[in-house]
């Protein structure tokens, strides 16, 4: 069994693997422990794989999954850590925003008496304002609703004790946030910080499309805020509606005032109720539509190819 399994997700990585790997190599040389990387394939486009392959016939300590397709992100995680058999396990970034020098930093942290090290972001370099913004707005709302503490400015950059693996094991979930189960799993978790660089070569797999399915994967997976707070809508239009009810009745027979003119507050009061109605139906939406694909109960991915028996 290895010292430390290093995993690292792929898709379209081919500019960033003979780097990536020299790197890890270097640093696992000077850390003198013995180490297995895992490559997992998440479907690329380009020529990630036969790269992958052809170190991995020149190393015995790299393995690889090719997975059937691309699952995404944490998925592909997922299935390395799945087959991961050394006593500490890190995740990395295959594109080297991750630096391989700071695990020195997280096992020499771990070493003090923690499960889980995390690495966390004191500054990102080269991202675009616009991920920068929305990824810190998003960090604070999860870290306000949820009842677990998911650590803000941290991705899946970590090194954790293989207990922590086993028990992600257990957890079957399609949707997964790793952060998220990572946290709630317990155990003592610290954290390293560390400047994030920008992307090595290539580009970005993570689309604003993903990247808001993610946000909704991690909030509907930790927190029924947004399902309580349409309750509290509802409580509060119903409120004013009552207001309403009590004020028009009182009009029609009460006084001898004209009520031909209530054309505004008519439309303005279907187009508000439309609208309440519409985010609260969207919001159980969010949660019924990831338990439709959990009831189906499908395996998580499947291997096309690994070399790992
Ligand atoms: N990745 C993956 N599947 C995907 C998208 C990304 O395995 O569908 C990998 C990618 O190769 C990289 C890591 O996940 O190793 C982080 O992705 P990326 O750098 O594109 O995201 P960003 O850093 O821009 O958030
Ligand atoms: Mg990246």
């Amino acid at each position: 069994m290895p010292e430390i399994s290093i995993v690292i997700p792929i898709y379209n990585e081919s500019l960033n693997i003979s780097a990536l790997h020299s790197r890890l190599d270097s640093v696992m040389q000077k850390m003198e422990v013995s180490y297995e990387m895992i490559f997992v394939n998440d479907g690329s486009k380009d020529d990630s794989i036969e790269l992958i392959k052809k170190l991995s016939v020149q190393y015995s300590a790299i393995k690889y999954i090719d997975l059937s397709r691309n699952f995404g992100h944490q998925i592909a995680v997922s299935a390395g850590l799945d087959r991961a058999e050394g006593e500490k396990i890190v995740i990395i970034d295959a594109d080297l925003q991750d630096p391989p020098e700071l695990i020195m930093d997280l096992y020499a942290k771990m070493k003090e008496g923690y499960e889980v090290v995390y690495a966390k972001r004191k500054r990102r370099k080269g991202e675009s304002f616009l991920k920068l913004l929305t990824a810190k707005a998003f960090y604070r709302i999860l870290a306000n609703i949820t009842t677990i503490d998911i650590p803000v400015d941290t991705g899946d950059f970590r090194l954790m004790d293989k207990k922590v693996v086993q028990a992600l094991r257990q957890m079957p979930e399609t949707h997964k946030f790793l952060r998220g189960q990572i946290s709630w799993v317990g155990y003592r978790q610290t954290f390293v910080e560390y400047e994030r660089n920008e992307r090595n070569a290539g580009k970005t797999g993570y689309t604003y499309r993903k990247m808001l399915k993610f946000a909704l994967d991690g909030i509907t997976a930790f927190s029924n805020f947004p399902i309580k707070l349409v309750t509290v809508m509802g409580f509060v239009v119903s409120f004013f509606a009552f207001l309403m009810i009590v004020y028009t009745v009182y009009v029609k027979y009460f006084t001898n005032q004209e009520i031909e003119k209530g054309w505004t507050s008519i439309i303005v009061g279907i187009l508000f109720l439309g609208g309440v109605q519409l985010i609260s139906i969207g919001i159980l939406g969010e949660y019924i539509s990831r338990i439709n694909t959990d009831v189906r109960k499908r395996p998580l991915y499947f291997i096309k190819e690994t070399n790992i028996s």
